[in-house]
């Protein structure tokens, strides 16, 4: 069931309250989290909702459904900045970078490779996040620290000229125990830290965790955006997909 405008409205307020509570608590500076609608499975309509409440920034999971609402969007003549979050299969990136500004989901090569290849067609740049597996129930992202390393260095060696990485990505388990998602979250900072130092040419400012369910963990752990959906768009119908 999707949310009514009102809903929206109320629960777009809401948690950016409850966001500006955390970056408190945590002793960060305020406004330093942004707020990411993630609305895969919802409707233009819902996005427009949201647009007219102030929210720009968007991410969606799959490409196909990405594409089709946001051209709609953007034929309307809305203002927005979208985010593909969804792993991503390499005959997908050619849409991809039409309509997204950032790909948060990189976690192989080959897929830098080919959003390079898509990218320098139009001889435009996008940015990407480098998605890390953190948590023993995903099976999404860079396996490794030296497969992420690889990556990153594959852009440091001038490979991928259009990529221009800005952080990180990662989900931590579901599960109600919270130590599980601090560790989780505190291994991608740390991860994060290190490849900062070492790729010290790159603005590798952006950690990108914490959903619904686990935000306000994610900002005691460094989280500089997080991606919600069901706490502001309602319960996704996958029937409708
Ligand atoms: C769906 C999704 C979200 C949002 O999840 P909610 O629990 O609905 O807030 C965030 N990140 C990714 C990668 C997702 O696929």
């Amino acid at each position: 069931m999707d949310n009514s405008k009102e809903i929206i409205r109320q629960q777009l307020a809401l948690l950016k309250q409850e966001i500006n509570d955390a970056e408190k608590q945590s002793g960060r500076p305020q406004g330093c989290v942004k707020l990411q609608a993630v609305c895969k499975f919802h409707p233009v309509q819902s996005v427009l909702d949201a647009i007219s409440c102030g929210q720009i920034l968007f991410g969606e999971n799959r490409v196909q459904e990405a594409k089709e609402k946001f051209e709609e969007i953007e034929k309307i003549g809305c203002n927005f900045d979208l985010h593909i979050i969804g792993s991503l299969q390499r005959n997908k990136v050619k849409n991809a970078v039409k309509i997204a500004s950032c790909i948060e989901s990189v976690d192989r090569i080959e897929l830098l490779e080919e959003i390079e290849k898509q990218c320098a067609k139009t001889d435009r740049q996008i940015q990407v996040l480098f998605e890390f597996h953190t948590a023993e129930d995903s099976k999404s992202g860079f396996q490794t620290l030296e497969e992420l390393e690889k990556a990153l260095l594959f852009c440091a060696e001038g490979k991928a000229p259009h990529v221009i990485p800005k952080g990180f990505m990662t989900m931590a388990p579901f599960t109600t125990d919270e130590k599980l998602i601090h560790d989780s979250f505190s291994t991608m900072r740390e991860t994060a830290e290190k490849m900062k130092k070492e790729f010290s040419n790159f603005d590798l400012c952006e950690l990108s965790m914490g959903m619904s369910g686990d935000f306000k963990i994610a900002i005691q752990e460094g989280s500089t955006q997080v991606r919600i959906g069901t706490a502001i768009f309602g319960n996704r119908d996958y029937q409708n997909a």
